[in-house]
């Protein structure tokens, strides 16, 4: 089965341009999208992983394996511009990763998000709250966050109904289930109550996607396979194969559900290529 991975970036933990490739063969993955963060506040402990730059390395020796994404910070004069340039110049097919320390509903982030809409450009937000995130040092932040919270989601959805939003990470994943706990925990555990944000999202807002890379995808999916099953069951076009770093862990979780095989090709690729609007 074909296999695009949405969410990646190179070099991340120290793996070797050559391990990721090892990688890719071994999982069967097909492609791998390799997102840029242009954030002026980044607290990315790797700067360099994350950079233009490295992803059109990678991407030069090997266009075959990769993708690219970028996403520009919306705070900077010219941010839409500069979007376009990164359509044009480098084939970008995704704004992402958006991971800022701004709230993603701040009127110069929507527009730029509108302006995905139009250029069909899914973006991914990393979303991450403050008070699950604290540093316990003043300087340079005592808190890490991005994006604001559940509630950002939502607005950001309904300001920018014509643009696919792939929500991601910590503060998006654990609303999985009916409670508060994801406002201070960013993995928090024990069964899902169902009825979570996350379903209540995916009811009301057709633009929203789920981007199940990372720990935080993992893990809340993991929390309860039934109900995991459940949920790609009732939105099969929602569910998007991504990683955020190399390894089998998700497709294996994925492959364990004993989906429909219909399913399993949108979540590997289909639902990915509908948004962006072509053949990967
Ligand atoms: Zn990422």
């Amino acid at each position: 089965m074909k296999k695009i991975d949405a969410h990646n970036h190179p070099g991340l933990s120290g793996w070797t341009y050559e391990e990721i490739i090892a990688q890719q063969d071994e999982a069967g993955i097909d492609k791998i999208f390799l997102l840029a963060i242009e954030a002026t506040n980044t607290d990315e402990p790797g700067p360099l992983d994350i950079a233009l730059e490295r992803c059109l390395e990678y991407y030069e020796r090997s266009p075959e394996r990769f993708l690219l994404g970028c996403a520009p910070d919306p705070r900077i004069p010219g941010a839409i511009d500069r979007l376009e340039l990164l359509v044009r110049d480098y084939g970008i097919k995704i704004c992402g990763e958006v991971k800022i320390r701004m709230m993603y509903d701040n009127r110069d982030a929507i527009d730029m998000f509108r302006h995905c809409g139009e250029l069909r450009l899914p973006v991914v937000l990393h979303m991450q709250e403050a008070a699950a995130s604290p540093t316990h040092q003043k300087y340079p932040r005592p808190h890490m966050w991005y994006g604001g919270d559940i509630d950002t989601v939502e607005r950001v959805l309904a300001l920018c109904p014509e643009t696919a939003i792939m929500a991601h990470s910590t503060a998006f994943w654990s609303f999985i289930s009916n409670d508060d706990k994801g406002k201070t925990q960013n993995y928090p555990r024990g069964e899902v109550i169902p009825g979570g944000k996350i379903e209540k999202l995916l009811e009301k807002y057709p633009n929203l996607y789920c981007d199940c890379s990372g720990d935080s995808g993992l893990f809340a999916l993991q929390r309860s396979p039934e109900y995991a099953k459940k949920l790609m069951l009732t939105y099969p076009e929602k569910f998007i194969f991504a990683r955020d770093f190399y390894s089998n862990e998700l497709s294996d979780f994925v492959d364990s559900l004993g989906l429909p095989e219909e399913n399993l090709e949108l979540f590997y690729h289909g639902n990915l290529e509908r948004l962006i609007g072509e053949e990967l």
